[in-house]
């Protein structure tokens, strides 16, 4: 398979990028200096596989501009920077990696929610300022028992429940159609179950129909004791009127792993002591992110040896 051309679009993964080149023709697309249409010029006729991630897929132009794609491999779950619609009309497969991810972050959502409210970072920033001596930490807010409602009850949303579960929260949720084998109450409106939960979790896809599905209302219905948690995707949430949400006091607090317009993060964030920002490191330890590449492999030699692919999206 060494002379089996494959794009990787940005750098994602130091082991993936390993054993890629061990068994392909590995192409980096940030390694060359030419600016990237010139380099999709001269490449293009030997890529016959793209591996993307969150931050750079495989959108219209680039499967254009690649006569001899084949495969598009992401090295994430999410579809979001994939063209889809392009890759079916061509013929293209694409894979992704679902699963092996799904405990991840689902540990990080709960990770959120319990350092929201019992203000885990605040009380960190307060013991090591040497605060503790003057005074005890001021009062936290339970997670055990609150009502938890989710957005998305796919393989990340289930996981959410089947913690929060444990921690003895009701369990609500929201998705296109109620999911049969779970006792879980189903709200077919949002806004319901904003208004029913204390806690709301997004965890479905980004499309077109989930864009800022956390809207003004969608937070007002929340309320000011009510707090968000985003590890789906930032364009989920209405991120101005979240900040002013936050800002006014509206919104109880927030946990975000996910932004619209990532690495940047809006700066009005970064006072409030109700909230909790991580940089989009949902699926980011060690164990996960070597899984994940081990599957970007097994499908793309599946794909190469005409095989069954393990994990096929189309
Ligand atoms: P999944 O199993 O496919 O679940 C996605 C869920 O989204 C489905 O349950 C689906 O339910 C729901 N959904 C789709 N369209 C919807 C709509 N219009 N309204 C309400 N719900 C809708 O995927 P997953 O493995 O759980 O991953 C979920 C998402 O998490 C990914 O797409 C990705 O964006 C994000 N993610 C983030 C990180 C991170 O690092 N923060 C890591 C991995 C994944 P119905 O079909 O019933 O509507």
């Amino acid at each position: 398979m060494n002379n089996i051309g494959v794009l990787m679009t940005c750098p994602m993964s130091e082991y993936l990028e390993n054993q890629l080149e061990n068994r392909f023709n590995l192409f980096k697309l940030w390694n060359h200096s030419a600016p990237k249409p010139d380099f999709l010029k001269t490449h293009s006729s030997s890529i016959k596989a793209v591996v993307g991630n969150t931050k750079i897929g495989a959108d219209a132009n680039m499967i254009d501009s690649l006569p001899n794609l084949e495969i598009v491999a992401s090295y994430s779950v999410g579809l979001d920077k994939i063209d889809l619609g392009k890759c079916k009309e061509k013929g293209i497969k694409v894979t992704n990696t679902p699963d092996v991810l799904t405990d991840d972050v689902a540990d990080l959502g709960i990770g959120l929610a319990l350092a929201v409210l019992r203000k885990i970072c605040v009380c960190d920033r307060f013991v090591r300022s040497g605060n503790w001596i003057n005074g005890d930490f001021a009062l936290a807010s339970k997670f055990s028992g609150k009502s938890v409602g989710i957005i998305g009850l796919g393989r990340i949303g289930s996981a959410i429940a089947k913690r929060a579960e444990a921690f003895n929260c009701f369990i609500s949720y929201h998705s296109r159609s109620k999911k049969p084998n779970t006792n879980y109450k189903y709200y077919s409106n949002i806004v319901d179950l904003a208004a029913d939960c204390q806690i709301l979790f997004v965890a479905c896809a980004l499309t077109e129909e989930t864009h800022h599905i956390i809207n003004r209302k969608v937070i007002d219905a929340l309320g000011p004791k009510g707090i968000l948690i985003n590890i789906g995707r930032g364009a989920h949430v209405d991120e101005p009127e979240l900040v002013s949400a936050l800002l006014e006091g509206r919104l109880g607090g927030a946990g975000l792993d996910v932004y619209e317009n990532e690495p940047n993060v809006p700066e009005q964030l970064f006072s409030l002591e109700n909230i909790v920002l991580v940089p989009h490191v949902g699926s980011d330890t060690e164990e996960t992110s070597k899984s994940m590449a081990d599957l970007v492999i097994s499908n793309l030699e599946a794909h190469f040896k005409c095989k069954p692919l393990l994990t096929p999206v189309l």
